[in-house]
């Protein structure tokens, strides 16, 4: 029963029969332009129009993530630089498809040396060149393979407009052979709750019907399972297709120890399906998703809007917004040093803010206005702080500027190691165990080569919890967790034994985490804890957790 290892993208557990995504059209060959240029360029402008209004209905079909993904690539087919760079081509020659193929290529590797979030977009503009080229072949798009039963989608990688309207009838999991947590694929499978795993190296070994069990959660994908591995996987469909059913109540241990859940998001749009599933409130707000594309620091105004529709979803309830937390991943022209050779240990985060202190000032005083407008109860938190002495600085400015209550992230490992002086200053600590991790175990979390140590269970960034667990327990504040490892159902009890008083995630995730803290009481979570803790590796971690206490 072969395993192939992967990176797992949310809970999920699925077994099926594979069917393999249709390979790219071929390399356009280097045939001379056959035809005027007039001719050529014509044909070349009618099937951008057209795949550009494909993708738009489809964006539009999806809505969502989905539908703002799409939109991007169908600006992407008509970006007047591209489209003049395929006109040049074929001005010197080159026949129409190979034109597109060339030009789109080209500005592909320019994306892909950036690196981080724009390298993966160069994924979407091979997609959108795939399909235009298919359009001047009059060939059907690439894209993912009809059938009439079930089945595992494995794909080199998906398209986001192929990812965006799987049938979710059909479609039991996705394995993809390329891209990374933060790939598109993942993106939108995480926001569909699609089981998949992506960054499976070996995923070109699984053939056509061959049955496989996808186990999201392990990151393993196995390949003609026994009947026992089987059964195994049908039990846990089963006891997660209960648990999406159950009613959606609060966040609770078996001992009634209550646990707010709450919910991340990036955009004040996703707030109703977040509160649809239960979610308590917001642990994160990931203001930065809001200004990707800014060319300028956003105004108060347009900043206290998008506040406001955030906070007028949860009257009443608690609403954790962080500052813009740009650089690595997430670059903001605005605010992100151009050429640093490791921007993840670079100037982002509060230290970019702190370079530009009025951006930080002009989101502090529309958070501010937003507050005072609205009911919800607004908590505002800084990323990437280090130490007591830049948690000073930031909730000094903030108080200074209306907010009531102000924190930090706990994502690099110092912070977690001065937790005693961080809570003189802070309100509250949030634990962003995605960063934490990658800083702690010294692992590019974009980088699929070192995946395997961006791993949360690992004893070394439990240790570090404990600690920030212990130090708001004495300081009597707030230690939430805002990291994928609250997604996690096991190692969400097990982050509340170490003194988690809040869990925030992705909103697909509320039922699973909520239905694994009822099986737990406090001391059981304890127990898993100190059992973890004392563990030498993240697998040994989660296998003395499940030992401490057995349901
Ligand atoms: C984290 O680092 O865990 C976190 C929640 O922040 P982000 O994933 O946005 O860096
Ligand atoms: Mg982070």
């Amino acid at each position: 029963m072969p395993e192939l290892l992967g990176t797992g993208v949310g809970r999920g557990i699925a077994s099926g029969p594979v069917l393999r995504m249709a390979d790219p059209l071929g390399e356009p060959d280097r045939t001379p332009l056959a035809e005027p240029a007039p001719a050529a360029n014509e044909r070349v402008h009618a099937a951008l129009a057209a795949v550009a209004e494909d993708l738009t209905k489809r964006g539009q079909l999806a809505g969502g993530d989905a539908q703002a993904v799409l939109e991007a690539q169908a600006l992407m087919a008509q970006d007047p630089t591209l489209l003049d760079d395929v006109h040049k081509r074929i001005a010197d020659g080159s026949n129409a498809e190979r034109a597109v193929y060339d030009a789109f290529g080209a500005f592909q590797e320019i994306l892909a040396a950036m690196g981080g979030y724009m390298g993966e977009r160069a994924a979407d503009l091979g997609d959108v060149a795939q399909r235009i080229i298919a359009k001047l072949r009059n060939v059907p798009a690439p894209g993912v393979p009809e059938s009439d039963h079930p089945f595992v989608l494995v794909a080199h990688d998906l398209a986001p407009a192929d990812t965006a309207l799987l049938d979710l009838d059909k479609v039991l999991a996705l394995v993809t052979r390329d891209g990374g947590p933060t790939s598109h694929t993942a993106i939108l499978a995480r926001a569909k709750g699609i089981t998949a795993i992506v960054g499976v190296a070996e995923a070109d070994t699984l053939s056509e019907g061959t049955v496989v069990v996808v186990d999201a959660a392990a990151g393993v994908v196995i390949a003609d399972p026994t009947e026992a591995q089987l059964a195994d996987a049908s039990r846990r469909i089963a006891e997660r297709a209960a648990a999406a059913s159950e009613p959606v109540t609060p966040g609770a241990l078996a001992d009634g120890t209550h646990v707010p859940l709450l919910a991340n998001l990036g955009n004040p749009a996703d707030a109703a399906e977040a509160v649809a599933l239960g979610a308590e409130g917001v642990g994160l707000f990931r203001t930065e998703f809001l200004f990707l594309d800014a060319p300028t620091a956003p105004t108060v105004e347009a900043q206290q809007r998008a506040y406001v529709q955030l906070l007028e979803a949860f009257p009443g309830k608690k609403v954790v917004v962080r500052a813009l937390d740009a650089g690595a991943d997430k670059p903001l022209s605005f605010l992100t040093d151009k050429h640093e050779e490791n921007p993840a240990l670079g100037r982002r985060g509060l230290r970019a803010l702190r370079n530009h202190e009025s951006v930080l000032r002009d989101q502090l005083t529309a958070l501010a206005a937003a507050d005072a407008e609205t009911e919800a109860d607004l908590w505002v938190m800084a990323p990437m702080v280090a130490d007591a002495e830049e948690t000073e600085y930031f909730v000094r400015i903030a108080r200074e500027l209306g907010i009531r209550t102000a924190g930090v992230m706990a994502e690099v490992p110092s912070l977690a190691l001065m937790a005693d002086q961080v809570f003189h200053h802070a309100d509250f600590v949030s634990i962003g165990t995605n960063d934490l991790t990658q800083y702690t175990l010294a692992a590019d979390r974009l980088l699929g080569t070192v995946a395997h140590y961006q791993n949360p269970w690992h004893p070394a960034v439990l240790r570090l919890v404990a600690q920030l667990g212990a130090a708001g327990a004495d300081a009597g504040k707030a230690v939430g967790i805002c990291g994928e490892a609250a997604a996690d159902p096991l190692l969400a009890v097990v982050l509340v034994g170490l003194g988690a008083t809040t869990l925030s995630m992705t909103p697909a995730a509320l039922a699973d985490v909520r239905a694994e803290l009822r099986r737990h009481t406090l001391d059981q979570a304890r127990d898993m804890a100190r059992a973890a803790l004392a563990a030498p590796t993240a697998a040994a971690a989660k296998a003395a957790a499940l030992a401490a206490h057995v349901v």
